[in-house]
């Protein structure tokens, strides 16, 4: 247990390792000892911008630390966490993808468990509240439609679609589908880049649930929602606008807390109802949510939302996914 100042540093202050750092000095129990960045000038105006200090070598950070958030390119990813969990007995938040392959992944896992060491990920959709709302609901999903579309920006075409986008969506449906997956089919384009930019993936799941995921950094607007469909329940999720329709079907609306309407059917010569529910939702800065839950768990008195096996577990989902595509292309 740290009952101090939780000293935290953060490798890689590019485009959001920039928001880790800012969350981090504005954290009243958190002390930003500093930042690192290959790129000395960029890592400089951070640290000055949060009044922290630029280290010109990441073991020099590590070493001051307990904990670190990794926010370089995937590339470098298991290199900088496994020093910081090594080396440094860091606890280490990894921005998503965990890593570039399952083995380093599973490297990183390895090494981190005998030394009691967290491994959080940014898979941070899943601190959307739109979603967290369901937590109260009993879900057994039959059918589940996922779409997220995004403008083409240069920002992520290093990697194809499947691992820039899709991967927030695959972790999404393991934490809402508690099954294993039985079986994938996948196929996708290149449009922009020579990557893929559009993908579709069709998972099975051993309990029967059917799910359809479809990704594209080629669109006009963005877009990014979940249709969830089960016995008597047809859930929409809108992740951009963190907004949640909830339609179930009910002999006694009454019973249901919140309904805002209600439209009556007959369905084998029994009344029954549509009963709608749209709840209230608190917006946050989901960044800043789960920087909360990575020094809570530093602490002790929180797990992480997302922990490296279930990063992991998405990775590997999404790496079948990604060869199955290039497969299909071939
Ligand atoms: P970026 O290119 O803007 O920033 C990366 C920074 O890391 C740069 O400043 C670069 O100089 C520095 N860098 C490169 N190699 C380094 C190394 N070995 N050690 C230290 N610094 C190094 O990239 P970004 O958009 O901020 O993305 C960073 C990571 O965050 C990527 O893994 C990306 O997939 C992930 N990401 C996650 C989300 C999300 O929704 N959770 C969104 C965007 C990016």
């Amino acid at each position: 247990m740290i009952s101090e100042k939780t000293k935290v540093g953060v490798i890689g202050v590019g485009h959001l390792g920039h928001h880790h750092a800012k969350h981090y000095h504005f954290q009243d129990d958190t002390n930003l000892v500093g930042v690192y960045d290959t790129d000395s000038n960029r890592g400089e105006e951070i640290a000055k911008q949060y009044n922290t200090k630029f280290y010109n070598k990441p073991s020099d950070l590590m070493k001051l630390c307990d904990g670190i958030s990794v926010v370089t390119p995937t590339e470098s990813h298991y290199n900088v966490a496994k020093m910081a969990i090594e080396d440094f007995n860091c606890h280490v938040f990894i921005e998503k993808p965990i890593t570039e392959t399952i083995q380093q992944a599973d490297d990183l896992i390895a090494l981190a468990k005998p030394k009691n060491k967290i491994i959080q990920v940014g898979h941070i959709e899943r601190l959307n509240p739109a979603l967290r709302v369901l937590e109260q609901y009993d879900l057994n999903p039959k059918f589940i439609e996922i779409q997220r579309l995004a403008p083409y920006t240069v920002r992520g075409t290093d990697v194809p679609v499947v691992l820039d986008l899709m991967i927030h969506d695959i972790d999404i449906l393991l934490s809402l589908v508690k099954s294993d997956v039985k079986s994938i089919h996948a196929s996708g384009v290149s449009i922009i880049t020579d990557s893929v930019d559009i993908a579709n993936a069709r998972i099975r799941f051993n309990n029967g649930t059917v799910s359809s995921i479809t990704s594209s950094r080629v669109a006009k607007d963005r877009v990014r929602k979940i249709k969830l469909f089960q016995e008597n329940l047809y859930t929409t999720i809108d992740l951009l606008m963190e907004q949640t329709e909830i339609y179930s079907i009910t002999n006694d609306p009454s019973l249901i807390p919140g309904v805002l309407k209600t439209e009556p059917f007959t369905q084998n010569n029994t009344d029954k109802h549509i009963a709608y529910q749209k709840p209230d939702l608190e917006k946050h800065d989901l960044l800043g949510l789960e920087i909360k839950n990575f020094i809570g768990s530093i602490k002790g008195q929180e797990k992480p939302i997302v922990n490296g096996v279930e990063a992991r577990n998405a990775l590997e989902v999404v790496i079948k996914i990604n060869n199955m595509i290039l497969e299909d292309l071939k």
